[in-house]
């Protein structure tokens, strides 16, 4: 589970969380980690479904892969996973997320 600690550490590292329209067909969100930038696409068919990708594109985040996407289904399937239950049992994590990034939303 993703913890307020590791979100302060990614803000403290340089990660940068960007919203932007028109994403790849099939993509909701992606994680550079050259560049340290976790993108949101929008529109997102639900705030919850946006919510959950800003959790997971901080979870790849947290994971640090560096130097390498790693385009691997089973892996992002874990990942998904971990979003879904960050979200779950810690929904208040996105106030802490929008108020610590200064997300619009
Ligand atoms: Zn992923």
């Amino acid at each position: 589970m993703l913890t307020t600690h590791q979100l302060t550490k990614l803000y403290e590292e340089g990660v940068s969380i960007i919203y932007r329209r028109n994403g790849l067909r099939g993509c909701s969100g992606l994680f550079d980690p050259g560049t340290l930038e976790a993108t949101i696409y929008l529109p997102a068919p639900s705030p919850k479904e946006r919510q959950i990708t800003l959790l997971h594109e901080l979870i790849h985040a947290r994971d640090g892969q560096k130097g390498a996407r790693i385009f691997n289904t089973r892996l992002d399937d874990d990942v998904e996973k971990e979003a879904q239950q960050t979200f779950k049992k810690n929904p208040e994590l996105i106030q802490f997320i929008v108020a610590l990034w200064k997300l619009p939303y």
